[in-house]
C-alpha cells in the first residue's frame, strides 16, 4: 500500500494542510482524496496507471486530488497553472491523460480544449462525499509524470514509481529531521518536486502542517512569518533575492521584528539552481540563518544536501542524502580522481523509472553499470560537493579549458552595481567558445571598458568575458531558473 497515505491513519485530527485561509485536518484529507478516487472509479474497480491530468490551485484541492488519483490506481499528472495553453496541451497530449480534473478558476483558460472527445473534463466542484472499494496498490507501480523545467530543452515527462516517492521523502524527512511539530510555507508552483517532494509530501509524511500561499508576494510572506506559525521555509535563490529586496525597503522597526521571528526558524532552504554567495550572506544578516542549500532534479527528488547539523559552505551542496549513492565521471562513464570534475552520476531507490514513452532517452541517461547520468558537472572538494553548472550550458569549452560560468558569475556579483548575471558560452571559430555576460545592473551607468578591466584583476584572462550585454532582467523560466540558451540567442542574433 500507499505508505504516505496509510501514515496519515495516524495522525486523525491534526493540522495537515492550510490554505484558502482555512485548515483542513488529515482526517479530511482522507476523506477527500477517496471521494475524487471513488468518482474516478465509477464503474471501474482499478484505473489501472490511467493518466488523470489536474489543474487545481496549490492548496486543499491539490492534496485531495493527487491522493484521491493514487487510491484509484491512476497516474498522476500535475499541470502548471503558469503554463500557456499550448505547453498544457503539449502535457495532455504527450502523456494521453483520459481525465484533467480541474478548479473553476482555471475553467476559461482549458475552455478552448473543452471539445476534445478523447479527454473527460471533470470539475473539482462536482466531486461529491462518496466511498468506494479501493485497489490495493504495489508501491512498484508509477505513481507521478512531473515535467521537468525545460532549462535547457523541451520538458521530458519524468515517471517515478510510489516506491521512488517513497524513497524522496524518506531520504530528506530523515536528512533534516522532519516532525510533526513543523509548518511549512510553500509559494511554489505544485508542478514540480520542490513543492510536490520537499514541501507537501515530506510534511504529511510527518504528521506537519503544509501551508499554501497561492500567489509570490513578498509582503504576505512576511505577514504570515510574524505569525508565529510556519518554522519552515523552502524557496529557489530568486525568491530569496526578491525577499532580500522587499526587506531592504522596510522602515527599521519592521526589519527588526521580521528579523526577530526568522531567527525562530527550524529550517530554510534553497534549491533547484545555484545559491549566489552574496544572497546566502545577505539572508544570514535577515535572518540569522545560513540556508541550506541542496540539489536534485525531477529525475530524483534531493540526491546531495548540506547537512541539517554541521557546517554548510557558501557555493557547496554538501553530501549525499541517506540512502543515495553518488559518483563523479568522465566522459567514459568512469570515476574521476578526487578533486577532478565529474559529471554527478545517481544510484539509488530515489531515482526515477522512465522518462515517459521515451525508451531511448531512458536508455541513453543511464550509464551500462546503471548510474544516473544528472549533466550536471560537480567537484568534490573539503569534504563536499561544489556545482560548477550544467554540461550543457555552464562549462565553456574555449581555448582548450573548461570553465565554469558559474564561478564568473559568482565574481560579477561582487561588482557593487551588478545586480545579476548570466554568463554563457557563445561559438566561436578560434577558440571554440568566447565567454559573454549579460548583466544586470542595480543603477547608473557601466560601459563595458570600465567592467574588462575591473573582471581583468579579479580573474586570469583566459576566463574573462570577452562581449558583454546589459539587459532589465535575465530570461527565466516558471521556476525562476535563467534559461541560458536564450542567453546565448541574445549574443548570436
Ligand atoms: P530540463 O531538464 O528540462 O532542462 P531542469 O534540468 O531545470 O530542466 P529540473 O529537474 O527542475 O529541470 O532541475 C534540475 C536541475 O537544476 C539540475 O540538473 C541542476 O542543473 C539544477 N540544480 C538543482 N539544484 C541545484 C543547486 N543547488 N545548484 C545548482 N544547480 C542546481
Ligand atoms: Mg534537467
Amino acid at each position: 500500500m500507499i505508505t504516505l497515505i496509510e501514515r496519515a491513519n495516524s495522525f486523525t485530527d491534526r493540522i495537515a494542510i492550510k490554505s484558502d485561509s482555512q485548515n483542513y485536518t488529515y482526517n479530511q484529507l482522507l476523506e477527500q482524496s477517496t471521494s475524487v478516487a471513488a468518482h474516478l472509479l465509477q464503474d471501474q474497480k482499478d484505473l489501472n496507471q490511467a493518466r488523470i491530468a489536474f489543474l487545481v490551485p496549490a492548496s486543499f484541492s491539490y492534496a485531495a486530488v493527487q491522493w484521491g488519483v493514487w487510491k484509484a490506481g491512476g497516474i498522476a499528472v500535475p499541470l502548471c497553472e503558469k503554463h500557456p495553453l499550448p505547453s498544457i496541451q503539449y502535457v495532455l497530449e504527450d502523456t494521453k491523460a483520459t481525465t484533467v480534473i480541474y478548479t473553476e478558476a482555471f475553467e476559461e483558460l482549458l475552455s478552448p480544449l473543452f471539445n476534445n472527445t478523447t479527454i473527460q473534463f471533470l470539475n473539482y466542484a462536482d466531486i461529491a462525499p462518496k466511498k468506494s472499494e479501493l485497489p490495493k496498490i504495489s508501491l512498484d507501480r508509477s505513481a507521478l509524470i512531473l515535467y521537468t523545467s525545460g532549462t535547457t530543452g523541451l520538458p521530458k515527462g519524468v515517471v517515478t514509481t510510489h516506491a521512488n516517492i517513497e524513497a524522496q521523502i524518506t531520504a530528506l524527512t530523515t536528512s533534516w529531521e522532519w516532525n510533526k511539530d513543523d509548518h511549512v510555507l510553500n509559494v511554489l508552483p505544485l508542478h514540480h518536486v520542490h513543492g510536490i517532494i520537499n514541501m507537501l509530501s515530506c510534511a504529511l509524511w510527518s504528521g506537519a502542517c503544509c501551508q499554501f500561499l497561492p500567489k509570490f508576494n513578498p509582503k504576505a510572506i512576511f505577514d504570515i512569518f510574524l505569525k508565529d506559525e510556519v518554522n519552515v521555509f523552502m524557496a529557489v535563490p530568486t525568491i530569496y533575492f526578491k525577499l532580500i529586496t522587499y526587506y531592504n525597503e522596510l522602515p527599521p522597526s519592521e526589519k527588526t521584528a521580521i528579523s526577530q521571528h526568522l531567527s525562530r526558524f527550524r529550517l530554510m532552504v534553497s534549491g533547484s539552481a545555484a545559491l549566489p554567495v552574496s544572497v546566502l550572506e545577505e539572508w544570514k544578516e535577515i535572518s540569522g540563518h545560513i540556508l541550506l542549500e541542496r540539489y536534485g532534479m525531477t529525475e530524483m527528488g534531493m540526491a546531495i544536501s548540506n547537512p541539517y547539523n554541521g557546517i554548510r559552505r557558501p557555493g557547496h551542496i554538501g553530501q549525499p542524502l541517506h540512502g543515495v549513492s553518488i559518483r563523479l565521471a568522465d566522459e567514459n562513464d568512469q570515476a574521476v580522481n578526487e578533486g577532478e570534475p565529474g559529471e554527478i552520476q545517481i544510484k539509488g531507490p530515489n531515482v526515477f523509472k522512465e522518462y515517459w514513452e521515451k525508451p531511448d532517452a531512458t536508455a541513453e541517461s543511464f550509464t551500462k553499470d546503471g548510474w544516473f547520468k544528472s549533466g550536471d558537472i560537480a567537484i568534490y572538494d573539503q569534504d563536499s560537493y561544489q556545482i560548477l553548472g550544467r554540461n550543457s550550458v555552464d562549462i565553456i569549452k574555449s581555448g582548450g579549458y573548461k570553465i565554469s560560468a558559474l564561478e564568473i558569475e559568482e565574481v560579477l556579483r561582487t561588482h557593487p552595481q551588478i545586480k545579476d548575471c548570466g554568463v554563457v558560452g557563445i561559438p566561436d571559430l578560434e577558440w571554440g567558445e568566447i565567454i559573454g555576460a549579460s548583466i544586470i545592473l542595480k543603477h547608473g551607468e557601466l560601459s563595458t571598458d570600465e567592467l574588462t578591466k575591473w573582471i581583468q584583476e579579479k580573474l586570469p584572462a583566459y576566463k574573462t568575458p570577452r562581449t558583454y550585454i546589459f539587459q532589465e532582467d535575465l530570461p527565466r523560466n516558471v521556476m525562476g531558473k535563467v534559461t541560458k540558451n536564450e542567453i546565448k540567442k541574445m549574443f548570436t542574433s
